[in-house]
Order: C-alpha cells, then structure tokens, then sequence
C-alpha cells in the first residue's frame, strides 16, 4: 500500500486525506495544533459558541461530492442550512438593505436604492454566471500544472472570455450607478481576501456563487465542517497526530521522501502540504532543493488581507441583527488603500457581524448575543504592532456599532475575545496572517500562485488556500481533490 504523508489538517488537508484513503493509500496527517480544523476553528466560554474562522458556507455542492465520493451521505455528519436573508447590509445614513437567494425580494430590496440598477441585477447575476460556469470547468476543474491543457483551443476562447485587464470595480460600474449597490458588489472581492479596486473582474462569478448557489450555514457552528471530515477521515482509517509539528520535508535526489517531526523522520511516498504553501516552501524546504520559489519569488506572493476578530458575548438581544451583517465604510476605496498600500488598518472600516444564534439557539443563552465581528486587516508588517494597537482599535471598532444602532454593546459585554492578524500568523503558521492564503490583487495572480504538484520536487503536492485555485473552504476543499487526483494519477 502506498503511503502519503499530510502536513496540516485543515479542510485542504483533510479533504485530500479522505480521498485518498478512499482510493486505498494509508494516509497520515501530521498537525501542529492541538485541534484539526485549521483556520476554521472555535471558542466555548461560559454559554457562548463562537467560530472563530469561516462563517459562511458556500458551493456546497463541493463539500456533498467529497461525502458521495467516499461512499457516504453528507446528511448523516452534518445539518446544512440555509441563511435567509443571505446578508443585512446597513449603511451609515440609515439605508438597509436585505440580500436575498429570491431573487425578486432582492430586486426589489435594490428598487429602493436605485430603481435603474435594480433594473441591470438580473442582467449582472446572468453574466455572473456564464462567468462562474466558464470558471468551474478549467480554473477549478484543473490544476495548474494543466495549464497547457487549459490553454488549447477548447478552453481557450472562453478563459479569454472571462479574463480582463478591468477591475471588479469597474466591471461593476458598468451595470450599477448606486455607489451603495456599486459597494455592495464590490465586496465580494473580500471572498478571497483582495481589494475590488485591484482584483480583475473575473472575480464577478462570486455573486451567483451567493445569490445563484446559496449561502449555507452548519448547524451547531461552522467548526461542525472540520469535525464531520474528521470522523469520516478515521473511518476510512486516516491516522491524525495532532500537536505534531512537522520540522523539515526530507527530500532525496529532488524527490519528497518523508517528514521529520520531533527530530523523527516518518518516510512516504508521497508528502501532500496542506500548511500554507508559502511558508511551507520558505520553512520546511531547505535552500538548495527550492529550484523556483526562492525567498525573493516567495516574497512577490503577496498575501491576501488578514482579519481583525472580535468575539463578543452580550447579555442583551440586537433584533435589527440578521445572521450574516454588514455595516459599511463611507470610503471603501480609502478602506483598501489603508489595507493593501499602506498596510495599516483602515480608520473607519466596514464591519461583518455575525449573529449565528438567529439560526441556531444552541450558540448563545437566551436572550444574550453571540458576536463575531470581522474587520478586514493588512496582513502583518513592520507598519503596524497589534499588541500596542488592538485595544483602541477594538474601542473604535464598538463604538461605531453602537453608531450604526447597537447601543449600549460596550457596556452589555460579559465575554470577550480579541484575534489579530498576528495570532492568525503564530497559530496556523499563515503567511503573515493571511487568512485566504495568496491575494487576487492582479490579472496574472492566480496563474503565480504555488502549483498543487511541486514543479521542482518529486511527490510534492501542496492543498490550501496558497495553493491553487485558492482560498475559502469550497476552494481549499478542491485544491485537496485536485491534489489527490493528481497523486492517484502518478501512482498509476
Ligand atoms: C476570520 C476568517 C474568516 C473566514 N471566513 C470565511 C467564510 O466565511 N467562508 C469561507 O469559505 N472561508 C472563510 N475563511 C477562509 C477559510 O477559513 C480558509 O480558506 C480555509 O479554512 C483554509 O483551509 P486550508 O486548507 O488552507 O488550511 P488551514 O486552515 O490554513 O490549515 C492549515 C493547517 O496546517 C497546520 N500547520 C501549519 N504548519 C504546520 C507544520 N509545520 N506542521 C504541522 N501542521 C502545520 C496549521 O496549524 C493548520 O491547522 C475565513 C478565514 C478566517 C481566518
């Protein structure tokens, strides 16, 4: 029986290991911490729940097709269920505004901003979507190493089609005149951690992602995900080591040979780095075997945004809350340049809450909140020290929801957590606290990001948000399966 090694048992990770065990290799994942799950991960403290990653589900098909592929149903591990209204979104004058997968409720919801954009939705979610499908049969069908398939004439003409030199805010500009419509669509650049005044407009699929596909929440908490793929892995006989922290990838003549942890080498025939692909290459491979990322290659990836978390229990009810909320900036332009160019939190930023116990009483006591509040971040640099910084930058963070009419949230508070780019980095080992991997900031970004076989290692593959085709649980889950295909097709 072959044997494949894995490093990290977050859902690339784990994804990968089911499929692969499920083909008859003997898989063993090696994870630094003491729980699997990676960034999709959890608190419990004194009746409050909270995720402390992911939120929101989406592509859910992505995950059922890993359960039918192993021989099981999704429906005996896991309770999916549906997020109505998809998103609340508030504005500061007081406009608000419900996303809804009914199209005809949202239609209308745009009506009331602007009756002309509302007019130009349908016609914006129809190009969404031959977007999307052009996407899900070559960039998320195919690995990277593909791309010469990718690039005949098949497949061609129609990934010229959805490649562009406009940004998503462009593109959008071109269907909606609302400036509020225009940054409710420009969020979705956010979905794989990127700025919409860089990200090409290919990255307008993700709309018929939420609004076409669904947006989907997992009873019990998000972390209820890594927990089901947990106990189907051990059912297909996968061994997990947590608090095993892989030290170096042992490679022999260019090819991946094993691993060592705790100064013990375990030999494979295959290593699969479900860790983050950057720091995977800059940490665990030495120098001389590193033929094409070098530190300076690696330096050029730049990260996607990092987050700025608040976990807040409130012993108080916010009913203007939804599940899934979103209060914007004024400025969403400043927003990102304070982000990605000057890599400094933005003064006045947009704000995600999350409120799950309006789906799940079992999240929070009755009649309290569980909070988990999200603020995009710079990823991690010289430019800001977050332990001198996140105290004030929490204090503003409250304020302005008390503006946006959460009132009295500072003093209802009775448990309270803060995460800041700088923990997401020390504990999942993200480059410097990204928390999508690499970012979409640029036209030619998805075709540099690190391959799922290494092109300069033998039997090195790589799963995750780093890798192709990027982050966000469906995508990581597919980089697992493109990863697993590719080891059953070198083995055969
Ligand atoms: C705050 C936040 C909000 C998010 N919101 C959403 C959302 O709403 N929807 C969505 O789809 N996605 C969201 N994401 C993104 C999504 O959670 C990630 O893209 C996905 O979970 C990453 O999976 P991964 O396979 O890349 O592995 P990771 O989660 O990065 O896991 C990698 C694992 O490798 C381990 N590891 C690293 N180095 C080593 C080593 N040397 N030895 C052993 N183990 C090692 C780490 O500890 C970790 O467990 C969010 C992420 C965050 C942080």
């Amino acid at each position: 029986m072959k044997t494949v090694i894995i490093i990290g048992a977050g859902l690339g990770g784990l994804s990968a290991a089911c499929r692969l065990a499920k083909s008859g290799f003997s898989v063993t994942i090696f994870e630094k911490n003491e729980t699997i799950g990676g960034k999709i991960n959890y608190v419990e403290a004194e009746g409050y729940k909270f995720d402390t990653g992911a939120s929101l589900l989406t592509m859910r098909h992505v995950l059922n097709e890993l359960f039918v592929f192993c021989g099981k149903r999704i429906e005996d591990y896991l309770e999916i269920v549906r997020c109505e209204p998809i998103c609340r979104y508030f504005w500061s004058d007081g406009t608000r505004l419900d996303a809804s997968d009914d199209l005809r409720k949202t239609e209308k919801e745009i009506e009331k901003i602007e009756p002309d954009d509302a007019a130009n939705f349908r016609r914006y979610l129809a190009d969404s979507r031959r977007k999307y499908e052009i996407a899900a049969k070559t960039f998320l069908a195919h690995g990277l190493n593909d791309l010469p398939q990718l690039l005949r004439p098949k497949y061609l003409k129609d990934l010229l089609a959805i490649s562009t030199l406009k940004t998503l805010d462009a593109h959008n500009r071109g269907y909606f005149s609302s400036p509020k419509v225009r940054q409710l669509f420009n969020r979705f650049a956010t979905y794989n951690g990127s700025s919409p005044y860089q990200t090409p407009a290919t990255f307008a699929l993700i709309p018929h992602v939420e609004f076409g596909l669904g947006a989907w929440y997992a009873r019990g908490g998000m972390y209820e995900i890594p927990k089901a793929l947990e106990r189907l892995a051990r059912e297909l006989g996968v061994k997990i080591y947590t608090e095993s922290a892989v030290e170096q990838i042992v490679i022999e003549n260019g090819k991946a040979i094993g691993v060592s942890t705790g100064g013990e080498i375990t030999a494979a025939d295959f290593v699969i780095a479900n860790s983050d692909a950057v720091e995977t290459y800059r940490n665990l491979i030495d120098k001389n075997e590193r033929k094409i990322f070098t530190d300076e290659k690696l330096e050029k990836r730049e990260p996607s945004c990092s987050g700025f978390v608040l976990l807040l229990g409130a012993k108080k009810k916010y009913p203007r809350l939804a599940h899934h909320n979103i209060f914007f900036s004024d400025d969403y332009k400043a927003e990102f340049d304070a982000i990605f160019r000057e890599k400094r939190p933005a003064a006045n930023p947009t704000i995600y809450v999350c409120a799950t116990s309006r789906t799940d009483e079992t999240q929070a006591p009755e009649g309290h909140e569980n909070l988990f509040v999200l603020v995009n971040a710079p990823y991690t640099s010289a430019f800001i020290d977050w332990e001198k910084e996140k105290r004030n930058y929490r204090d503003s963070i409250i304020k302005k929801l008390e503006n946006f009419g959460l009132s009295g949230l500072n003093n209802s508070i009775d448990f309270e957590r803060i995460i800041t780019p700088e923990d997401f980095e020390r504990k999942y080992n993200a480059n410097k606290g990204s928390i999508y991997g690499v970012s979409s900031n640029g036209i030619f970004s998805a075709f540099l990001r690190v391959p799922n076989k290494a092109r300069d290692i033998e039997n090195l593959y790589f799963a995750g948000g780093a890798t192709h085709p990027g982050g966000g649980i469906p995508l990581v889950l597919l980089s697992g399966k493109m990863a697993a295909e590719m080891i059953e097709k070198a083995h055969r």
